[in-house]
């Protein structure tokens, strides 16, 4: 089943590039394996699949350590500091960075274990109040100038969890402000801020987030099936 879904999905984000103009090799899929067990993930490794998304901490590090070292881990969901230590040297990009002093926790211990550790900035754009991400842009530029300065975090663009909707048309709206977020900040021309990366779109609207420049989308249920969160182990 793993592989009809990921091959379904990857055959509709080649669609929404040949419609929009883009090339697909553009375009990351994230598989986001969150409650899912070891063995869907193989499933979808044995495919092909070398990103995952995960949106808690200690789930991503039991993954991390039984899976293959070839995987780029994603921590897709909200990091509170005193777990940071457990994902820096593990993760390939954190997508949730919304304050200075996660940033800042990030950089310490990136420049203990001496790496470098990739970030995008969490944006709320469509302000809603259940949501975390920054919510306006001027708060966006600002908090990019300020982790700019850091040692050990690079910034590579912008992240958002759009509204939850029936008709994804509805969210074209909020990608089109991310990407167009990201355009005015490159313009600012702040030294080490990179604004490549869109991560937006999810199983119910990533096509239309693809044709509107999204460089990952992160897709669970439409490539895992429904989560069942009734179940403690998440199986
Ligand atoms: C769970 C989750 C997804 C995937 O959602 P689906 O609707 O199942 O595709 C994407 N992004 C984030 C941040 C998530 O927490």
């Amino acid at each position: 089943m793993i592989r009809e879904n990921m091959a379904r999905t990857e055959e509709k984000i080649r669609q929404a590039c040949r419609l929009s103009g883009r090339d697909a090799a553009d375009v990351v899929l994230i598989a986001v394996s969150k409650t899912k067990p070891l063995s869907m993930l193989r499933e979808a490794y044995e495919y092909g699949c070398r990103d995952f998304g995960e949106n808690k901490v200690q789930e991503l590090v039991e993954k991390y350590e039984a899976l293959p070292k070839d995987i780029r881990w994603h921590m897709i969901g909200h990091l509170q500091r005193n777990k940071v230590k457990y994902v820096v040297g593990r993760v390939s990009l954190i997508h949730s960075v919304d304050s200075l002093r996660l940033a800042q926790e990030i950089s310490k211990e990136s420049v203990k274990k001496q790496v470098t550790t990739d970030i995008l900035l969490e944006v709320n754009i469509a302000g809603e109040a259940s949501k975390f991400g920054l919510s306006c842009s001027d708060a966006v530029a600002e908090l990019a100038g300020q982790i700019a300065g850091l040692p050990a975090v690079r910034i590579r663009g912008l992240m958002t969890v759009a509204p939850y909707v029936e008709d994804p048309e509805e969210n074209r709206q909020y990608f089109r402000a991310l990407k167009q977020l990201s355009v005015d900040i490159m313009q600012k021309n702040i030294d080490n801020v990179n604004m490549d990366v869109l991560s937006m779109g999810m199983t119910g609207d990533y096509e239309v987030a693809v044709s509107e420049g999204a460089g990952c989308v992160r897709v669970g249920t439409g490539i895992f099936g429904e989560r069942d969160y009734g179940n403690p182990a998440g199986e």
